[in-house]
């Protein structure tokens, strides 16, 4: 005979697995480690990282964190790579959206989709909580300082 689980097994396994999933972050909110993030019409999946069984921001607070890229708007989610180009023309006007790196010289922050980045040369940082850009050298840059070409793999 076969043993069918009871319903109060069943509702107690589906008990057990909501809450193994279920962490508080230590922005004070209850988050999973996989979730959706969505942002300005874009929804990502994205897995948060555990720290020592902690969590640093639920899903919720990294969308609030995703800003949109200076030059086409797309959304720029938390972890992902930017460029730092600043426009050509002079009488340019900030775009209400835009998130401004640096004012002088004026930087501003962009995606890296490929109609917004010339090479994966330009990728010059990372879009980390609580919202701002972690800077390391471009490969560009580290050319310069060592004068070894680098080999850039585009993505695109
Ligand atoms: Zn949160
Ligand atoms: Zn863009």
């Amino acid at each position: 005979m076969r043993k069918i689980p009871g319903f109060f097994e069943y509702r107690f396994w589906r008990f057990k697995r909501f809450f193994a999933k279920m962490y508080i972050a230590e922005c004070g909110h209850v988050s999973k480690i996989h979730d959706e993030v969505r942002a300005f019409g874009r929804l990502i999946k994205t897995r948060v990282p555990l720290k020592d069984g902690k969590i640093e921001y639920c899903h919720a607070c990294l969308a609030k964190m995703a800003i949109q890229c200076a030059w086409c708007k797309s959304p720029i989610f938390i972890g992902d790579m930017i460029t730092l180009y600043s426009p050509v023309s002079k009488d340019f006007k900030i775009p209400g959206h835009a998130k401004v790196y640096s004012e002088n010289p004026l930087q501003l922050v962009g995606c890296q989709c490929s109609d917004c980045t010339e090479s994966g040369a330009d990728y010059c940082g990372v879009w980390v909580p609580p919202g701002k850009v972690e800077r390391f050298p471009s490969a560009l840059e580290i050319a310069a300082i060592t004068g070894q070409p680098v080999i850039v793999i585009h993505y695109h």
